[in-house]
């Protein structure tokens, strides 16, 4: 399934153009997105994970 950009019409995989409005779908647009998604939420898990280590690691304020 890939969506059009131009008017979010949802055409089949195989679908070069739009069938909606003929516009040229993206090629691998929606794979590239999915990679990009995949990506950036590892590097939020990993960010996530240095501040909870840093969080233990580092010396506590004294009161
Ligand atoms: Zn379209």
């Amino acid at each position: 399934m890939r969506r059009c950009l131009y008017c979010q019409h949802t055409n089949p995989a195989a679908a070069s153009d739009c069938d909606e409005c003929g516009m040229p779908l993206p090629a691998r647009a929606e794979q590239a997105s999915e990679d990009r998604q995949r990506r950036f939420m590892w590097f939020c898990l990993g960010l996530t994970l240095f501040c909870v280590s840093m969080f233990f690691w580092l010396p506590r304020s004294i009161y």
